[in-house]
């Protein structure tokens, strides 16, 4: 089994380097953003009331991605792993990711964690706001709050992991293809730990 999270600041490119990963080791991938903005498109409740915080660019709360990753791990028991993507993103879910996998046997493999500069993230940001429709990429004032919220609820993510030595970090600057050989790479390292 292998359980991979796939970490960093908005804009990484997380969700672009997910795929990859996933058609390469053939892992279900996670995006609690995506499940979220189909919730939103659905008009279900859940997306009713995600879309509050996610326009704003603040996080949904913590029971409530929680509980939708519980959902989904519960019904696929026969994956070969789980690539996360945008989860955990404060301590409190990455605390009860650990306490899920854990009692099914199947611990985190390692944390790669994306690493690009803020000014990068905002251009990259509102560059893909012009095409992406996300009212969270149109706004400079709403990505500057999504990157404060990182640092002050995600960023500690990275010593949680340090301590656990699962953390894996990686240049996320350059072509798509050379991140990707760099993802490539930390996934072999954790494979052979
Ligand atoms: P990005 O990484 O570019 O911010 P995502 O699609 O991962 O994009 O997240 C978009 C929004 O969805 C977040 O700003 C937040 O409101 C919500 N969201 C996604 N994942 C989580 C999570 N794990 N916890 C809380 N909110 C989340």
């Amino acid at each position: 089994m292998l359980n991979l999270v796939l970490f960093g600041p908005p804009g990484a490119g997380k969700g672009t380097q997910a795929e990859f990963v996933k058609n390469k080791e053939t892992l279900l991938h996670l995006s609690t953003g995506e499940i979220l903005r189909r919730e939103i498109s659905n008009g279900t409740e859940l997306g009713v009331e995600a879309k509050k915080w996610m326009d704003g660019g603040n996080l949904v709360p913590d029971e409530v991605v929680i509980g939708m990753i519980r959902n989904i791990i519960e019904r696929n028991p026969d994956v070969k792993g789980f690539i996360f993507d945008g989860f955990p993103r404060t301590v409190a879910q990455a605390e009860a990711l650990d306490i899920m996998l854990e009692s099914m046997n199947i611990p985190i493999s390692g944390v790669v964690s994306l690493e690009v500069g803020e000014q990068e993230l905002t251009d990259r940001l509102l560059e893909r706001g012009k095409v992406s429709g996300r009212v969270d990429d149109q706004d400079e004032s709403i990505i500057a709050n999504r990157i404060a919220v990182y640092t002050k609820n995600t960023m500690p993510l990275l010593d949680y992991y340090k301590n656990q030595e699962k953390h894996f970090g990686v240049n996320g600057t350059g072509s798509i293809e050379e991140i990707a050989d760099r993802v490539a790479e930390a996934i072999q390292r954790i494979k052979n730990r």
